[in-house]
């Protein structure tokens, strides 16, 4: 039986707390609907709330969920055991996710990089508008394509 969405709601904060605690990488709802995305060695957990004020749990966010509420361990496991990682990457992570721009896979701390949509060389900005995290061979591919060619790979990709 999944919680009540007010019950989910009313210990976001320390459920929040927790996970980061046990190594889950804590990221930004994108929508109204998700009470509490994170994402763990198998991947990106979800609780969604519905209007109806019940909820739905996706990947390991039940099981982390039941052992907050227990006495049950749980961890995030192997892949968010991480480095410390850089401000600007971090953000990234928190805006996007861990997938990479081109190809959509899942991106490691270790193949990892910020790529330019304008690059630098052509005035593009370090600004955060104009990064992505992108597979260092998907990123070295792309190098001296253009903005709009970048986009066009990705929307290839993506309507497969
Ligand atoms: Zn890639």
């Amino acid at each position: 039986m999944t919680p009540s969405r007010k019950k989910v709601e009313g210990a976001r904060p320390k459920f929040i707390e927790w996970l980061v605690a046990r190594g889950a990488q804590v990221l930004r709802p994108t929508n109204e609907w998700e009470l509490v995305r994170f994402d763990c060695a198998s991947g990106v957990a979800i609780v969604y709330g519905n209007s109806k004020g019940g909820t739905t749990f996706t990947g390991e966010a039940l099981k982390a969920w039941e052992a907050f509420m227990g006495s049950g361990a749980w961890s995030a496991g192997a892949r968010t055991k991480r480095v410390k990682l850089s401000p600007i990457v971090h953000t990234l992570l928190e805006r996007d996710g861990d997938r990479c721009f081109y190809c959509f896979g899942h991106t490691s701390d270790a193949d990892r990089s910020v790529e330019h949509l304008v690059p630098v060389a052509h005035g593009g900005p370090n600004h955060i508008s104009n990064l992505v995290l992108a597979h260092r061979a998907c990123n070295a591919l792309a190098g001296h394509m253009s903005a709009m060619e970048k986009i066009r790979i990705r929307e290839q990709r993506g309507a497969q």
